[in-house]
């Protein structure tokens, strides 16, 4: 289609990876058409994972790390609307409504609306000394207050929580994580990876309570005093709640879209009107063990490109290898595949290596299907080539710390 043929409308709601890329994707798979990318943020889109890190322990701002490059949207030829908060979907007049009244006219829109804290009833977002962490405002919030604090707690040992609790001890604040599962990172890794991280959290200092319930909460001028279940009480000068996100979906609820815990899509990021499209933590999509929802960067910012391309025109589907990492003191945590949801259908092999290395591998009919490792940067390359390529391994080699995962690749070729 020439340029002057096209003229598109594409509008993308959500300033995140998936909104980003599927903003610029679509600009740069239809150059005619005009790419609108709405934010309720004031600021150019930013990466999100150094927020709880490098920003939380002040060596990087957010604006140091922009996710359309260091330019921002503008050299990719998509307008930013900033402040924009999609209130709602015309579909009839296909058309987003903004708070304050402001419609936005569409021929295709993408729906990256990415995901909400899951709020603990006992200590609201908006309380004061409480602190969520979502936004870059958030994490400078945080990150002012941690510099007064004496005793930090944090609720609940996933991600967020606990990377905000290394950059906590990093900054000599004595730290407490309460985590409701039997033990940390139950949603993340297996359980000797995480019993490795316990130990080094430990290591640093930070005390790290599992199986620990909040009964109840008593705010005073100078703390937080949190008690558990068992009666035992835990106070703090300020408190960090990671308890997991939700995915944004009622905007394409109420828009009458088909949505179930996430916006469904089709392998084409499609959703059950066929001119939206949508993608990120906000969806679920049909993957190999069914209709899947996955909060990590990488997939939101694959799933959104493709749905930028298809929005410009194209009929792409989407397939993923999922992976996530993480870091924490000087621990580079990885995984990477699809572990398996019931772990007794398929076989463990865990590769011991030297000093803090470790590995462990899924394998399923002969196949690599995950693997998870700590500081083995490499060999995860190799092993998502693997998990990519359906490659047939032996499982001995994957155990033999002195055999290259790469030498796998080769030998299968
Ligand atoms: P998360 O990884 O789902 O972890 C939440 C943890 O809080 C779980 O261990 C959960 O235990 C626990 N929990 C839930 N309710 C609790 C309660 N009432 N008291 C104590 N513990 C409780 O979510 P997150 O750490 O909040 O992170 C939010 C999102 O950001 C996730 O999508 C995460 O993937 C993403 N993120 C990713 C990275 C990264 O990839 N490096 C870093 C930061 C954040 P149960 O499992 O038993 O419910």
């Amino acid at each position: 289609m020439s340029e002057k043929q096209s003229g598109k409308k594409i509008v993308v709601i959500g300033g995140g990876p998936a909104g980003v890329f599927a903003a610029i994707e679509a600009k740069r798979a239809d150059p005619a058409a005009h790419v609108l990318l709405l934010t309720d943020e004031a600021c150019e889109p930013y990466e999100k994972p150094p927020l709880s890190k490098a920003v939380l322990t002040g060596k990087a701002l957010p604006e140091h790390a922009l996710i359309a490059g260091p330019k921002g949207t503008a050299a990719h030829n998509v307008v930013l609307e900033r402040t924009a908060l999609a209130t709602a979907i015309d579909r009839a007049a296909r058309e987003v409504v903004a708070a304050g009244g402001r419609r936005y006219r569409y021929d295709a829109l993408v729906l990256a609306t990415g995901s909400l804290v899951r709020e603990l009833p006992q200590l609201p977002l908006g309380m004061r000394r409480v602190h969520y962490l979502r936004t870059e405002a958030d994490a400078r919030a945080l990150a002012a207050a941690l510099r007064q604090c004496k005793h930090l707690v944090v609720v609940g040992g996933g991600l967020i929580g606990l990377e905000a609790a290394a950059s906590a001890a990093e900054l000599s604040v004595r730290t407490t994580v309460l985590e409701v599962a039997p033990r940390i990172l139950a949603r993340v890794c297996d359980e000797e990876t995480g019993a490795f991280v316990a130990k080094e959290h430990r290591r640093h200092g930070v005390e790290i309570r599992t199986g620990t319930t909040i009964a109840s909460v008593q705010a005073a001028d100078d703390g937080i005093t949190m008690t558990t279940a068992v009666d035992e009480s835990f106070a703090a000068d300020i408190v960090v709640v990671g308890t997991g996100v939700k995915p944004n979906d009622a905007l394409a609820g109420a828009a009458g879209l088909t949505t179930d815990d996430g916006i469904f899509v089709d392998e084409q990021c499609r959703t059950s009107d066929p001119a939206i499209f949508a993608a990120g933590d906000a969806v679920r999509f049909p993957a190999p063990h069914g209709l899947v929802r996955l909060e990590n960067w990488r997939h939101a910012q694959d799933q959104g490109a493709v749905a930028g391309r298809n929005a410009a025109g194209a009929s792409e589907v989407y397939r993923t290898v999922p992976s996530f990492w993480s870091e924490q003191y000087d621990l580079y945590i990885q995984g990477v595949g699809w572990a398996s949801p019931q772990p007794r259908q398929v076989e463990r092999v865990r590769r011991l290596l030297a000093g803090k290395s470790m590995l462990l591998f899924e394998i399923a009919d002969g196949v690599l299907v995950y693997a998870m490792g700590i500081d083995a940067q490499r060999d995860l390359a190799a092993a998502r080539r693997l998990i990519e390529r359906k490659i047939k391994v032996d499982v001995s080699a994957l155990a033999d710390p002195n055999r290259p995962l790469a030498s796998l690749l080769k030998a299968s070729v």
